[in-house]
């Protein structure tokens, strides 16, 4: 047998595998004050990153995690082709991963609701009954910005041998989009790679990656 690549997708969460921004509408929901905001701005720009963000943010984030699970029940779904894409991709062999520079707990809980199993890189939320704790164990010395580095990931990948296609809509996926072989954007991120000179190949929704990426399998199908 031939050898082939060894293929990484990697796929980021909030406005990518799930429709909407499912952390920022929690974030939105259950801040007791803005105090978080005031980095807003400077996000925007690319001056501070998410790992700030969260560790303001963990002072302020309300509720309890059963009052979260409730609020990301109640209004957001996955992409409905996530579940497609994926059983794709791993049919090829392809590592596939989320990374996300969001909060664990609802993509875990989201996915399972899909039946969807999938490693997941992102900020830990947890509550220790006082109050919300973000723990960051992807963050990275080296970009010192976000909460999970995007940029470092992709690179250990690609240090692995892996030839990684990565899949994005975000400010948080500046970090790390550049840094792979092949990139799938749309939203803020595609506007960020067009003003850099980055090539990327625009979608709108998974069904449209999982029609660039396996179009000529599924003909088979219909
Ligand atoms: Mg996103
Ligand atoms: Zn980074």
């Amino acid at each position: 047998m031939i050898e082939e690549d060894r293929v990484a997708l990697i796929i980021d969460f909030d406005g990518t595998a799930a429709t909407s921004n499912v952390g920022m509408s929690l974030i939105e929901a259950f801040a007791k004050d803005d105090s978080w905001r005031v980095i807003d701005d400077d996000y925007e720009k690319g001056k501070v990153g998410s790992k700030r963000a969260f560790e303001l943010l963990a002072k302020v984030l309300g509720g309890t995690p059963d009052e979260w699970a409730g609020f990301v029940d109640a209004g957001h779904a996955l992409d409905p082709d996530l579940s497609t894409l994926v059983k794709c991709a791993t049919s090829k062999g392809w590592s596939v991963e989320i990374l996300s520079d969001g909060l664990d707990f609802y993509i875990h809980r989201m996915l399972e609701r899909e039946n969807i199993s999938l490693p997941v890189r992102a900020a830990a939320l947890s509550h220790d009954g006082e109050g919300a704790i973000i723990e960051m164990a992807y963050a990275h010395g080296e970009c010192g910005l976000c909460g999970t580095c995007k940029k470092s990931r992709v690179e250990e990948l690609t240090a692995e041998g892996y030839r990684t296609i990565f899949i994005g809509d975000g400010l948080s996926d500046r970090c790390g989009a550049p840094s792979a072989d092949r990139i799938f954007a749309k939203d803020k991120l595609a506007d960020h790679l067009s003003r850099h000179g980055v090539g990327f190949e625009p979608f709108m929704t998974l069904s449209d990656v999982t029609q660039a990426l396996f179009g000529a399998d599924d003909k088979g199908d219909e």
